[in-house]
């Protein structure tokens, strides 16, 4: 399985970097435990791309692989605040996902096969 190892380290670098940044710009503690935490959803959501769609074959990369699912995640994220119902630490779990999502997304499209328009 090629890049799926630094896919979920840069996932988790990704989701426990936002949770930092985030607690830091509202002035609040970084909690060692809660990073760990986000770090592992990071971990997860930027493996979740090739969990989806296993790269089996060098034409595995479709729908959860595209150029759309990109850009719908990056219009979820902005729009994650606007939730009503979810409290500000799902709210912040919920973004550090999405933005790991993303980094699989972006890694994928500097590689030679690039990434799919939607399909
Ligand atoms: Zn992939």
């Amino acid at each position: 399985m090629p890049l799926t190892n630094l896919h979920a380290v840069v996932g988790g670098i990704a989701g426990a970097s936002f949770y930092a940044v985030e607690r830091t710009l509202a002035d609040k503690e970084i909690d060692r435990d809660d990073a760990i935490a986000h770090f592992l959803f990071g971990a997860l959501a930027g493996s979740l791309p090739d969990i989806l769609e296993p790269p089996l074959h060098r034409r595995h990369r479709r729908f959860f692989h595209s150029y759309f699912t990109l850009g719908a995640a990056a219009l979820a994220l902005a729009a994650v605040d606007n939730l009503k119902d979810a409290s500000n630490d799902n709210k912040l779990a919920l973004k550090a996902m999405l933005s790991a999502y993303m980094t699989h997304l972006l890694l994928d499209s500097t590689t030679p096969m690039g990434l799919p328009t939607i399909i």
